[in-house]
């Protein structure tokens, strides 16, 4: 069983508020939704700052930290191996 529920997914990242959903939604690969929520507690630095939920097709919310993984996959557009080597490059060049 999931233990992250959408009510408590919908919560503002910054201060826990629940947001209000604006109804605006982005279908993702797999059939999962993503959720525009906006933040409503005048008092959070995210005051009406939209924040993204998802929801798989049967309405449970993936955990946090798989949504991390992927995102964070998604990033890199070269491999590691030349990016750690071009980094290295500049620090030797600044060292000598
Ligand atoms: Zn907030």
């Amino acid at each position: 069983m999931p233990d992250t529920t959408y009510e408590e997914a919908k919560r503002c990242p910054k201060c826990a508020t629940p947001g209000r959903d604006t109804g605006t939604t982005t279908r993702v690969k797999g059939g999962g939704l993503l959720h525009n929520i906006v933040c409503v507690n005048p008092r959070c630095r995210w005051y009406n700052t939209s924040y993204v939920v998802q929801t798989n097709p049967d309405g449970t919310v993936p955990p946090p930290t798989l949504d991390r993984e992927k995102s964070f996959r998604a990033l890199p557009a070269r491999s590691d191996e030349s990016v750690d080597r071009e980094m290295q490059n500049l620090l030797n060049q600044q060292l000598r």
